[in-house]
């Protein structure tokens, strides 16, 4: 067996563990398996042990791998998870099922209007980024600023919100993770109880949070999509972005 293959099969058992621990339901935390730095075979192995949706942060790196997998296409689900810039929504509206970075108004209203000069493609799936570490340097929201944002992405044609993406600054202590991953929950529960009944919230569903060193912190506070890159694909060699 590949070294892909086991991996994945040891981070199922890892979810599934983690699901139990906390009385939830293995199935209602999802693999986003995440391949930056790693070339379209690594993929396609991954994919061949089941592994259908794939998480990348570089728009040049994941287009090229997407032209290279094309025949698969109709298995795959593309998510792109880096910092987004203005200058590269168009190539994300055009390629991508879903984007977990979306930290601010404008780009939101790009990917919107792109995405509606793909008539043939389903909505683009979002995520709004909330910031949770103060000294954090990574793009994201307070959680106060989240709720706006939420109501102005709900109104946008051709975006669905599907809930709150968080990176936590690295910690080694599962109890500051765990702190970490509470309060991007509670800001998600507070925004979905408000929101019950508001057109645009029907499929705020999704907390996007917890990585290798954190996935189990992350499923017992209640995380429905774990993004897993070294712990399926090895260690990343460095690479200037
Ligand atoms: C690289 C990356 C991951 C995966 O990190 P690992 O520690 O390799 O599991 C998850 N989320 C985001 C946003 C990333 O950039």
């Amino acid at each position: 067996m590949s070294q892909i293959v086991s991996n994945l099969i040891l981070i199922k058992q890892r979810i599934e563990l983690a699901a139990l621990a906390a009385h939830r339901e293995p199935e209602d935390i999802q693999l986003l398996a995440v391949s930056k730095t790693f070339p379209a075979r690594a993929i396609e192995e991954a994919m061949h042990a089941g592994q259908t949706a794939f998480g990348e942060n570089y728009v040049q790196e994941a287009v090229e791998k997407m032209g290279q997998l094309a025949k698969l296409r109709p298995w795959l689900q593309w998510h792109f998870i880096g910092p987004l810039q203005s200058n590269k929504t168009k190539e994300v509206a055009q390629h991508f099922d879903w984007v977990h970075s979306v930290d601010r108004l404008k780009i939101a209203e790009r990917l919107s209007v792109q995405r509606g000069e793909y008539p043939e493609l389903d909505a683009l799936q979002i995520c709004i980024q909330v910031n949770v570490s103060a000294e954090d340097s990574k793009s994201g929201l307070s959680l106060s600023e989240t709720e706006s944002l939420c109501d102005a992405v709900a109104q946008l044609p051709n975006l669905t919100l599907r809930g709150l993406m968080a990176i936590p600054a690295p910690s080694q202590d599962p109890q500051e993770q765990r702190n970490s991953f509470k309060q991007v929950h509670d800001c998600f529960k507070q925004i979905k109880d408000k929101h019950l009944n508001v057109s645009g919230y029907q499929f705020f569903d999704t907390l996007s949070m917890g990585m290798s060193d954190d996935m189990e912190a992350a499923i017992t506070e209640g995380s429905t999509i774990v993004r897993i890159g070294s712990a399926i694909f090895g260690k990343r060699a460095k690479i200037s972005p």
